[in-house]
């Protein structure tokens, strides 16, 4: 075991040159777990000799893995533009920079100004809110899975909640309708079937222990053929009728009309607005193109409870969030779309798509294949499900390589497309027009490799 005696001494062997640059306290936190595992080779005759250089370079990776970002940019060119995996929505820039003090600075997030004492978190939202969508009052949680929470825990603790059976919906992340009333205490009372529910089934289902009448939103799937559902404007009317609470978790709220006859299909939170419902809640971050967040607005005496329900404050949520937001609603309600990139990409001419395919393409037409397509994607995100819009693409072949080593050897370089009919394709629905250039140059180096 003279191996054993030869394995450097943790103290000296971090006054290495290598290591002059790096945080002591890591370095040497990192070299003891490298020596030990050394250690413990050399006790299991899995190491012969010792190799200093071999030791450094695998303390100076360990100490990369772990002082690297793990979050980064990525350049989004599947297509998709609400990506749940790629961060949902983005902040505009300008927008980001102006919301920058609030975070850096001290701020009035619960002190009002006026009279010198303790105000309200979700008062600065209210103004802009109120303007935009006509409702009484709003109230923001950490997301859409907590404001539909919040709602359940708020007004049907061991009452009954009446669903169709064809809205028990499951998105991603193990969000599903009936387990969410569970966990919230709140009784499901599903009624209809999986293709049909009729008003009369609502009617049918209301008894004395029934809270409220719920909508979810068909967000990632849709019912074609013999089926059927019953308009929110028509449950809310029943509610009322019964003194119950209508409630619809519309999922992705949007505020705009959609375009390429999306409008028909995904009525807008204006729209179910007009009925005066008792509550909605909708994502921040899907449609609506801000950020994460649970948006519930309805009228002031059901706001007014869930404010007071203890729960709230485990959902509440940052000062960050409440800045990013008023200042997004600001823009829809002056119609600045172009200050919300979900909407700016939702928005984007073909023209403008197949102007910024050109300028990739031109740029590297001397060193690959490349072609400009016109296909479709999807918004994805759970909204709009099943329903295409229209998109331009350039498929990228170079090497004779296939294309899901196209694929991998971008996504490592942290630009993520896609594979359709047999082709790597950059989505220019989702690239933004300041990555063209990051694009380009990642190519032409991926190739010269
Ligand atoms: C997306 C969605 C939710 C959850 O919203 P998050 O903001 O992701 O928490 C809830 N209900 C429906 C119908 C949805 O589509």
């Amino acid at each position: 075991m003279i191996l054993l005696k030869s394995i450097p001494k943790v103290d000296k062997f971090i006054l290495n040159n290598y290591f002059n640059n790096l945080s002591k306290p890591l370095v040497t936190s990192i070299t003891k777990e490298v020596l030990q595992n050394l250690r413990e080779d050399i006790l299991n005759n899995k190491v012969t000799n010792i190799n200093e250089e071999e030791l450094i370079e695998k303390i100076i990776k360990k100490y990369e893995e772990i002082t690297k970002p793990s979050l980064q940019k990525v350049v989004n060119a599947t297509g998709v533009i609400v990506h749940t995996n790629l961060g949902r929505s983005l902040i505009d820039e300008n927008t980001f920079e102006k919301v920058k003090t609030i975070a850096t600075s001290y701020n009035n997030l619960e002190y009002n100004l006026l009279e010198g004492k303790r105000g309200e978190r979700y008062s600065h939202i209210s103004k802009v809110v109120c303007k935009l969508l006509g409702c009484e009052d709003v109230l923001i949680v950490n997301n859409n899975a907590s404001a539909v929470f919040l709602v359940l825990n708020t007004f049907a603790q061991n009452k009954e909640v009446v669903v169709s059976r064809g809205e028990l919906v499951e998105i991603g992340g193990s969000f599903r309708i009936p387990d969410v009333m569970s966990s919230s205490t709140a009784i499901l009372k599903e009624i209809g079937t999986t293709n049909k529910t009729h008003l009369r089934d609502y009617e049918n289902a209301i008894n004395e222990n029934t809270a409220m009448l719920m909508k979810v939103h068909k967000s990632n799937y849709s019912i074609e053929g013999f089926s059927s559902e019953v308009e929110f404007e028509k449950i809310v009317k029943v509610a009322q009728e019964n003194e119950l609470i209508d409630y619809y978790d519309m999922g992705s709220g949007h505020i705009i009309d959609l375009p390429y006859g999306l409008k028909e299909t995904e009525p807008s939170v204006l729209d179910y607005m007009k009925y005066n419902p008792s509550l909605l809640s909708f994502s921040g971050d899907k449609l609506l193109g801000s950020v994460q967040a649970g948006i519930i607005v309805g009228k002031r005496k059901y706001i007014e409870k869930l404010k007071k329900n203890p729960l709230l404050r485990m959902l509440r949520v940052d000062k960050l969030t409440l800045a990013l937001l008023e200042e997004n609603m600001k823009s829809i309600l002056l119609k600045n779309y172009d200050e919300i990139p979900t909407l700016k990409m939702l928005l984007k001419p073909i023209e403008k798509l197949t102007q910024n395919a050109t300028t990739v393409k031109t740029a590297l037409d001397d060193i690959c294949k490349c072609e400009i397509i016109k296909t479709q994607t999807v918004i994805g995100g759970g909204t709009t499900p099943n329903k295409k819009i229209p998109t331009i693409a350039l498929s990228l072949e170079f090497k004779n390589y296939k294309p899901n080593k196209i694929e991998k050897l971008l996504r490592a370089k942290n630009i993520i497309g896609r594979i359709e009919d047999e082709k790597y394709l950059l989505d220019f629905r989702t690239i933004r027009e300041e990555d063209l250039e990051l694009i380009i140059s990642t190519i032409k180096e991926i190739i010269n490799a």
